[in-house]
């Protein structure tokens, strides 16, 4: 009687109902190539993306991370840095640093840039200038003065290079630190239990630059818990003198041994 004009949940797709908001958002397999997507909505199959998870801070549009010039991951849509997602969401901080190194990495284009095509004028002045010389026979005075004005257009590229090195410097800084806190909230998501090899695989670097950031995060814990020092200077005075004394005497008699 109580089962009557009542349809089983599975039959009207009730079931969706109960998926966590931040997975709702995304379809059950992929629209492309109907393929399986992992957690995070990443298609396998096509590499196709879908979720808020590859949603990017920058261009807001949701798109997949790519290698690019730097060591670090870029945006496959505005070519801005990113961090790839993960589990954990990418913290405030690491968003504002994406910015900033976003904004200094545009300005080193535009430097770059300014510098190229003032090289590119002062090359052509020069020419000109020279060419006039053949030409004409102009005062010694006259002569200097154009060469002065031509070489104008070379200090400028200099100084706009300069500076696009300077504004690449800081955009490289900021990035640094962008993943060195993905490091430590990867690493504090896991518990700290978190090897140099999965920090590579999960923030996209080599595994030198990830050993890099798991010792700077290891730093940083050591640092921000000042408790642990006495606790490791208690342990060696609790240690038993004569095994220290024995130990120091073993050192010493293999040293000897080694020496001709
Ligand atoms: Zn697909
Ligand atoms: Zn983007």
């Amino acid at each position: 009687m109580s089962g009557v004009g009542q349809l089983a949940p599975a039959a009207i797709g009730a079931e969706r109902v109960t998926l966590p908001a931040a997975l709702a958002a995304r379809p059950d397999v992929c629209s492309a190539c109907s393929g399986a997507l992992d957690p995070l909505g990443h298609c396998a199959k096509c590499g196709a993306v879908f979720g808020e998870a590859y949603r990017c801070p920058l261009c807001q549009a949701i798109s997949d991370v790519e290698a690019g010039k730097t060591p670090y991951t870029r945006c496959r849509s505005c070519g801005g840095p990113r961090i790839p997602p993960s589990e954990s969401p990418i913290s405030e901080a690491e968003v504002a640093l994406l910015r900033g190194a976003r904004s200094e990495q545009l300005r080193a284009i535009a430097f770059r840039a300014g510098s190229g095509f003032a090289l590119a004028s002062g090359g052509l002045s020069l020419l000109v200038t020279l060419l006039v010389f053949l030409v004409t026979s102009p005062a010694p005075v006259a002569k200097v003065a154009a060469m002065l004005a031509s070489l104008v257009p070379f200090a400028l590229s200099l100084f706009a290079l300069r500076r696009a090195r300077s504004h690449a410097r800081k955009c490289d800084a900021m990035l640094q630190q962008a993943w060195f806190l993905a490091a430590s909230r990867l690493a504090s998501a896991h518990g700290g239990q978190l090897s140099a090899q999965r920090i590579a695989q999960l923030l996209r670097v080599d595994e030198a630059r990830a050993e890099l950031l798991l010792a700077e995060v290891n730093v940083q814990d050591f640092i921000a818990q000042p408790s642990e020092l006495p606790a490791r200077v208690r342990v060696t005075e609790l240690s038993d003198p004569e095994d220290l004394a024995a130990a120091a005497e073993a050192t010493r008699a293999t040293s000897s041994v080694n020496r001709p």
